[in-house]
């Protein structure tokens, strides 16, 4: 069967990888210069970065599993990470159970009651209880509001701007589970977390897919936009393709995937039921904003700092060189100050120099000697549609893989539930559509 494949990031280049092995001849296309999609890098130096900070989660299976099939498990590190958490004018560690009980800002029987609460939460294995309740009532109801407020509302107000009061508990409680999961074994396992990353950034797992699909007889463009599906009798035809070279196209197939963004999709085609319409349309995304800085030396000991003190403007400072060596990056530092924004808001407006004058000032609160000749370089990325939100009932809004359109398949972001979107799931998803794809056509 030819296939046709709308974005070459990690769902589509995993589903052509799926159809490749099954016998299928794939075609991917991405619009952007390069692959990756969201996971996708851009350089410091001679060195690949992502334009989103990304590490994978021991519990990152079909990743873990991907990468040994391509024979590039030994490019897989783990590293033990660390986390902080600024709240009360000050960074405090928030790795381990023991930094738990001295986190002043909350009292100390709070402290045992957080404590008690996220190990339940972390051995919870029902989560569909969590579906219908909002992450704030839950929080609030077994936690107080105290600890909702100095701990969570700052993280979900961040992550979900005005969505933050209808998000579903059950996006939350996958969050503790995940960090279970990156966490070792037995009593001294508990204590610490170990995070993935590819040496030589997630770059090598994209070029080491397009090969394989190379190898397979598929193509891999990149620079090539689909502007739109042909439907004929309710059945995919193919696609109108404007290509690298400039030319546009028509190409028939017999299957066509879209990974594309919901609100893409829907442009792409007509035709679909108006049941199924309505569950694209009714799914809101948030685009992150990142500022990445190339420092001259170290801004502080954690990878990862949750930002709880919303007179910030930013949501989080994850230091990327306390994960992976400086070294790898001419010995300078990268630091990727982030915010999930909606596009009208202010800061999504802002170009790099402007938000760098509202940033910059407030690391001297992270690193009362931070200055900011320390600061040798800056980049700015927008990833538009970078987090799904996943309201309360969610399950029942996710649109299926199997479109109302014949041969017509959707393998977006938002279908990746319980679990938050990542790259992980995209693989996952990406190869469970190509078997889907593979056996409807039997
Ligand atoms: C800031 C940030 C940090 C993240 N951190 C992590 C992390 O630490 N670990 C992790 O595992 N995941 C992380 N993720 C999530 C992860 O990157 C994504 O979930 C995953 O890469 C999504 O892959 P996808 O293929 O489903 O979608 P996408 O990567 O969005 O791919 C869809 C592709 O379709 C292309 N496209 C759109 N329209 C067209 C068109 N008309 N024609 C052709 N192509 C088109 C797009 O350009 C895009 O490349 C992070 C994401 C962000 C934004």
């Amino acid at each position: 069967m030819r296939i046709g494949i709308i974005g070459g990031g990690a769902a589509g280049m995993a589903a052509a990888y799926e159809l490749s092995l099954r016998g299928h001849s794939c075609q991917v296309f991405e619009i952007a210069p390069f692959l990756g999609g969201q996971a996708s890098t851009f350089m410091i130096g001679n060195s690949p970065l992502e334009r989103g900070y990304h590490h994978l989660f021991r519990s990152d299976q079909s990743m873990i599993d991907l990468m040994s099939e391509l024979e590039i498990q030994d490019k897989l590190q783990w590293i033990d990470s660390n986390v902080g958490y600024f709240s009360s004018d000050r960074l405090w560690p928030f790795t381990s159970p023991f930094d738990l009980l001295k986190f002043k800002p909350l009292s100390f029987f709070d402290r045992v009651r957080l404590g008690i609460t996220t190990l339940k939460l972390q051995r919870m294995k029902n989560w569909e209880d969590l579906e219908s309740i909002t992450a704030v009532e839950w929080l609030i109801k077994n936690l107080g509001e105290r600890i909702y407020t100095i701990i969570f509302e700052p993280i979900l107000r961040g992550k979900f701007g005005k969505y933050y009061d209808q998000i579903t508990m059950a996006w939350l409680w996958n969050k503790f589970a995940l960090r279970t999961a990156s966490r070792g074994k037995g009593l001294l396992g508990r204590f610490k977390e170990q995070l993935g990353y590819p040496l030589g950034s997630f770059d090598v797992i994209f070029d080491s897919l397009k090969t394989k699909i190379q190898e397979a007889g598929g193509e891999v463009h990149t620079r090539s936009r689909i502007e739109k599906i042909r439907v004929v009798q309710n059945k995919a035809t193919g696609l109108d393709i404007s290509l690298e070279n400039g030319k546009s196209e028509f190409r028939e197939y017999d299957a066509i995937l879209s990974t594309t963004p919901s609100y893409v999709f829907t442009q792409l085609v007509d035709g679909l039921s108006k049941e199924y319409v309505s569950k694209l349309t009714d799914k809101s995304y948030l685009s992150a904003v990142l500022v990445i800085l190339v420092l001259d030396r170290p801004l502080m000991p954690h990878y990862w700092v949750y930002v709880g003190d919303r007179n910030m403007p930013f949501l989080g400072i994850i230091e990327h060189t306390n994960l992976i060596d400086s070294t790898n990056y001419g010995d300078q530092h990268i630091v990727y100050l982030t915010n999930y924004l909606e596009k009208e808001d202010r800061l999504y407006k802002l170009d790099s120099e402007q938000l760098l004058a509202e940033y910059l000032p407030h690391l001297k609160s992270i690193n009362h000697d931070f200055n900011e000749s320390w600061v040798l370089d800056y980049h700015l990325h927008k990833v538009d549609a970078a987090q799904p939100i996943v309201t309360i009932n969610y399950r029942d809004k996710i649109p299926p893989h199997r479109t109302t359109i014949k041969g017509l398949y959707l393998a977006n972001t938002t279908q990746i539930y319980p679990e938050d979107r990542g790259t992980n799931y995209s693989v996952r998803m990406g190869r469970e559509v190509a078997g889907m794809i593979d056996s409807d056509f039997e």
